[in-house]
């Protein structure tokens, strides 16, 4: 299909919504293929080039519309794309649409206090019994699970094999018996992610997603989509990080050292999604690549310093809080300050170079003496 047909097709589904509610407006994209538009036809998608998706964004930005990942974050950018490559077409039937809708939160249950960079040494298991799995464990900075109808597991299932083979992915029901969900807040004053324990938790093998110890697999892909979705925080059109921007920056008269600064910023801006364009219209399949990281590496830092200039042309009164327990994320001070933890979330600065390094300009892999190790004798597991 054309772009100039895609953004016809795009302005059509936006006349005949517009007083629709979000709901019924976002299921309309999705029948329509406009959700992920390199899926397949019938699961939000046109079978078409990643690349395309830039002109639905683009259409649907300058029609006002906010973009939807920001509705349910781990859901529209990472697990919907895990389960959509990686699982099976009822699960995929179940789920995608009301992913995509934000009509079910999910979260996604991969970091424990053992395992967080070197996610794959992760310890809470999961135990066959006849047609369910019990699950035993703790899991932390899990984002959304008190808003989540489902999460996205990451359990181990082998203790025997060598770390990356004994995993097994799950879709977890967060009402079930055994899941508690307790809230960790930040320094921000919110509460946007929590420790999620596991107390002889069944899931239904039904809810596995792949084969048994084949975890690893949607691991990568989840994880590279994760790196995507944050490193899209930045966006030089009218909406993203730098739209605000210029909201608080015409706000009041200001200095040529202010607007200096502002062109900068925003220039910076613009070169990072001319980078995302060109990343996504050279990725072939749906899962994107290690240039996910160059992203990731650059959005983080770049958001930081937007929402630290937007702070400091509010002055004195930016920083006044309506309430510690607020929770208003568009408030100066408190998205300055949720900004911070931008960089660690989805693999810090360090893991981004990592793979830079090993994937994109091929230097010699770290060592690493785990490799060919049952992971019940590494020594960090549980
Ligand atoms: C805002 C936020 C939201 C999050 N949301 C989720 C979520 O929804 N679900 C989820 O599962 N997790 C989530 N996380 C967890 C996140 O994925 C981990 O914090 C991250 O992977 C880092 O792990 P860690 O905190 O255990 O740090 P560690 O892995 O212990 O790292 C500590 C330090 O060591 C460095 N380091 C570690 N390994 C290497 C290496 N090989 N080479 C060089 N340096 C290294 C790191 O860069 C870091 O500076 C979230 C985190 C944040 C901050």
């Amino acid at each position: 299909m054309e772009a100039g047909a895609l953004q016809a097709l795009t302005e059509k589904v936006l006349a005949e919504h517009t007083d629709s509610d979000e709901v019924t407006f976002l299921g309309a994209l999705f029948d329509a293929g406009l959700a992920w538009v390199h899926w397949p036809e019938g699961e939000g998608g046109l079978a078409l080039e990643p690349g395309v998706q830039d002109v639905i964004d683009s259409t649907l930005d300058a029609a006002g519309r906010r973009p939807n990942w920001m509705r349910n974050p781990m859901g529209v950018g990472m697990v919907g794309p895990a389960i959509a490559q990686c699982g099976r077409p009822d699960q995929r039937a179940r789920h995608l649409r009301r992913i995509w809708t934000a009509e079910d939160i999910w979260c996604q249950l991969f970091s424990e206090p053992g395992a967080g960079s070197d996610v794959a040494t992760l310890a809470t298991r999961a135990v066959r019994d006849g047609e369910e799995w019990i699950v035993n464990g703790q899991k932390v900075w899990t984002s959304s699970a008190h808003l989540a109808s489902f999460g996205l597991l990451l359990a181990r299932t082998n203790p025997d094999a060598p770390k990356h083979r004994g995993i097994t992915a799950f879709i977890v029901d967060m009402q079930a018996p055994g899941v508690e969900v307790r809230p960790l807040r930040t320094m921000s004053g919110t509460a946007h992610f929590n420790e999620v324990y596991f107390t002889d938790a069944r899931v239904p093998d039904s809810q596995r997603v792949g084969d048994v110890d084949d975890g690893w697999r949607l691991a990568l892909t989840t994880l590279a989509n994760e790196r995507v979705s944050i490193g899209g925080v930045v966006d030089a059109r009218g909406g993203g990080e730098i739209g605000a921007l210029m909201d608080v920056y015409r706000e009041g008269p200001r200095s040529h050292v202010q607007r200096d600064a502002f062109v900068r910023l925003w220039i910076e801006a613009e070169v990072l999604r001319l980078s995302k364009v060109r990343a996504q219209s050279l990725r072939e399949a749906g899962t994107p690549g290690p240039e996910g990281s160059i992203l990731k590496l650059a959005d983080s830092p770049l958001t930081q310093r937007i929402r630290a200039f937007a702070l400091h042309l509010r002055g004195a009164a930016g920083t006044l809080v309506p309430g510690y327990d607020s929770g208003d994320d568009s408030h100066p001070v408190l998205a300055f300050l949720i900004a911070q933890g931008f960089s660690i979330a989805g693999g810090t600065p360090d893991i981004q170079r990592n793979i830079i390094g090993e994937r994109i300009l091929g230097l010699p892999s770290e060592p690493r003496s785990d490799r060919d190790v049952p992971w019940r004798d590494i020594p960090c597991g549980a």
